[in-house]
């Protein structure tokens, strides 16, 4: 593009812009309407307006050695306004008597001067300049605004996209058919295009929106919709049949009673296990809602049809509480569980896998060990996937083609909006418990600069003396788990010598060897660890109810969800917990992250909030799903929009499953654009 060397092609790069296509679908932040210009003698002081006219007189004063100012006199015939820049002698070219000009800003008093704020205006150049085409983009219209990074500043940007548009637009398809345009009042990709940057008017800007967010959707939707048409089972699965015998030997030992939603969610999972239905089944519960029971009273049921039961989770720490909790609680009951993690060594892994073979393991619980080749099962009949958020589609689908049509129960602690779910799985029934167990102590949340720290060191101490203990969690590393150990290593040496002399403290992170690890994790476990200093990997499903304080430090580094998720591994026991985080955001993100934190406790509102800040396309993760990340569309406030957008996906399928027929021709080129590294999970003629 003309304008573009190489320089700006890194900076645009940086923006996610590498075509001229992707740069007409950069999609503007937001909009300023300037559209109304007020004559200067009726302008108001304090408010915000637009005014054209005429440079009436411009002039550059030095006030002091480093403070110059230039000010410029504009007269629209009503009656005159200043404007003035700081600093800029410079700009005092562009404002020669007599030239035209629109700004856009606050109306001040100073003195006796009336003043309009200078950042946004736009220079009405000469025409022969620029062939007479420039029209006005900076204001005296509804204004784009872009999201930007440094070094590209938002006139910049306007000027390219309108050269885009004058110049490619033409080249850009519309790939729908007439009769879905007709039938939802679609506009056509050209019109949307235009007045998705340059609208005339409020309407002209929805109707575009509209138009490009059903053309995202509706490949999200097909890109679904084939996936699972290529990947899933039949749907006839094993019978269960339900005896309750063990479940009810096994709830009569518990020392305490299942929560309402716990009842109801077994009775679901009860329903699908006895029909002779597949069950897929999704389990969205709370932190700390006491999932485990609900995916052991699922394992009974199929072991005392003589099935087994796998259970796969993200980390080794967790298969290894798993391993704990249900060999204590299902060992009486005579049931035999193996745990197979990455470390375990050569000659139990041969046992074990063995054992899994020939059906002599009831309960096999594991990491992704589980999904290899070698591990052969001799009856399975239910596969439990626990903190589903962190495996993908894939794997899933691997353990299941271990049996034969084996129920499938996975369990998340990530809470995600009804109709997201419906999209991204839309091939799994949804359970939900909000409730926590009754009888769980409160958790106060603070956020503490570092100046308190000295005070928090103190707290901390005076819980550990009423025999409580704590988590320290260390800085988040990004992509280095080297650094990551490294930096909690650091922080444990300073914990154990300098403030905490007389405290035990122990240290864990992702690259100690496993013995080592399970040595302290039992040690904390028993209390003979006061206070674990340990990176993420505690994250995910630790249950150690007499741990009641946690400080994250660089608090400001972590997403909401892995706050949510870190918070969740205290409050579990009756005593009243502390969630301290230390850390000084650097962006408003940040910022606004450490406030929820401290505002809510609801995982929902949590999981909200974070669509909200991060977006939908990063939030919905497109490493797990396999789907192309939404760049535009919003999935919760355009929800209507994902619905058409869904109807209309499953007709073109219903129709034309390969998208081959003349009408689809775009959309399909289209749709492989936008599924191009992702073609394994999806399969299109
Ligand atoms: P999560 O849903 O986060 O996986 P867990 O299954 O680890 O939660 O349960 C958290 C804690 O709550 C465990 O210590 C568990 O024993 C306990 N728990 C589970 N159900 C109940 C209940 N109905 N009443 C009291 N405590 C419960
Ligand atoms: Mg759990």
């Amino acid at each position: 593009m003309k304008g573009v060397g190489p320089k700006r092609v890194a900076l645009f790069e940086r923006l996610g812009i590498q075509t001229v296509k992707d740069l007409l679908y950069y999609i503007p932040r937001r909009y300023e309407d300037r559209s109304d210009f007020s004559p200067i003698a009726s302008l108001r002081i304090g408010e915000q307006n637009t005014v054209a006219g005429e440079v009436l007189t411009s002039g550059v004063q030095k006030l002091k050695r480093n403070l110059s100012i230039l000010k410029v006199a504009i007269d629209d015939g009503t009656g005159i306004i200043y404007a003035v820049w700081f600093n800029q002698p410079f700009l005092e070219e562009q404002f020669k008597i007599g030239t035209k000009l629109v700004i856009s800003g606050k109306v001040q008093l100073y003195g006796k001067e009336l003043r309009i704020s200078s950042q946004s205006y736009e220079i009405l150049r000469s025409k022969d300049k620029d062939n007479g085409t420039e029209e006005l983009i900076h204001t005296g219209r509804i204004v784009p605004f872009y999201p930007l990074t440094q070094d590209i500043s938002q006139r910049r940007i306007r000027r390219m996209i309108k050269n885009a548009l004058d110049n490619y637009l033409d080249q850009i398809n519309d790939m729908l058919p007439q009769d879905i345009k007709d039938r939802y009042n679609l506009v056509d990709t050209k019109r949307a295009l235009l007045n998705i940057h340059f609208p005339e008017t409020q309407k002209d800007k929805d109707l575009a929106y509209r138009r490009i967010v059903f053309d995202e959707f509706l490949l999200l939707q097909l890109g679904i919709l084939l996936k699972k048409a290529s990947i899933s089972e039949p749907q006839l699965g094993i019978k269960h049949k339900n005896k309750g015998i063990l479940l009810e030997q096994f709830l009569k030992t518990l020392p305490f009673k299942l929560t309402d939603a716990q009842h109801r969610v077994i009775d679901e999972i009860k329903q699908d296990m006895t029909s002779e239905k597949q069950m897929n089944r999704l389990i969205q519960g709370e932190v700390g809602s006491g999932k485990t029971i609900v995916a052991i009273a699922a394992l009974l049921i199929s072991i005392e049809n003589g099935y087994q039961g796998a259970i796969m989770v993200p980390t080794e720490i967790l298969a290894e509480q798993h391993y704990i909790t249900l060999a204590e609680m299902l060992s009486p009951l005579g049931i035999k569980i193996d745990l197979l993690i990455g470390s375990t060594t050569q000659k139990s892994r041969a046992e074990i896998t063995e054992n899994i073979r020939n059906g002599i393991t009831d309960i096999i619980i594991g990491t992704h060990t589980l999904v290899q080749e070698n591990i052969k099962f001799k009856s399975l009949g239910l596969i439990v996937i626990d903190e589903q958020h962190r495996f993908g589609v894939l794997q899933r689908n691997i353990l299941r083609k271990k049996g034969l049509n084996p129920d499938v129960l996975v369990m998340t602690a990530t809470p995600i909006p009804r109709t997201l779910a419906l999209t991204v799985y839309g091939d799994l029934d949804i359970s939900t418990i909000r409730e926590l167990p009754p009888g769980r102590g409160a958790v106060s949340t603070y956020w503490v600069s570092k100046s308190q720290l000295q005070e928090v060191h103190g707290f901390i101490e005076e819980e550990i003396k009423r025999g409580r203990q704590a988590y320290v969690v260390s800085p988040l590393i990004e992509e280095s788990h080297i650094i990551e150990g490294a930096a909690a290593t650091q922080l444990f040496e300073h914990f154990k010598k300098e403030v905490f002399p007389n405290l035990r403290i122990g240290l864990l992170h992702g690259q100690m060897k496993n013995k080592d690890k399970e040595k302290v994790m039992q040690e904390f476990r028993e209390n003979k660890i006061n206070i674990l200093v340990s990176t993420t990997v505690i994250e995910v499903g630790i249950d150690i109810p007499n741990a009641t304080i946690m400080l994250i430090e660089n608090a400001e580094r972590f997403g909401l969800s892995q706050l949510h998720q870190l918070r969740g591994r205290i409050g579990r026991g009756k005593d009243q917990s502390y969630y301290i985080l230390h850390g000084i955001p650097k962006t408003p993100e940040a910022h606004k992250r450490m406030t929820v934190m401290t505002q809510t406790q609801d995982g929902f509102r949590i999981a909200q909030e974070d669509l909200e800040i991060r977006g939908p396309g990063e939030f919905f993760g497109t490493k797990q799903h396999g789907l192309p990340e939404l760049k535009i569309g919003n999935i919760i406030l355009d929800i209507d929009i994902m619905e058409i957008a869904r109807e209309e996906a499953v007709n073109i399928i219903k129709s034309d499953p390969e998208l081959s027929a003349k009408e689809n021709r775009l959309i399909k080129k289209d749709f492989l654009q936008s599924f191009k590294h992702r073609i394994d999970l999806v399969k299109v003629g």
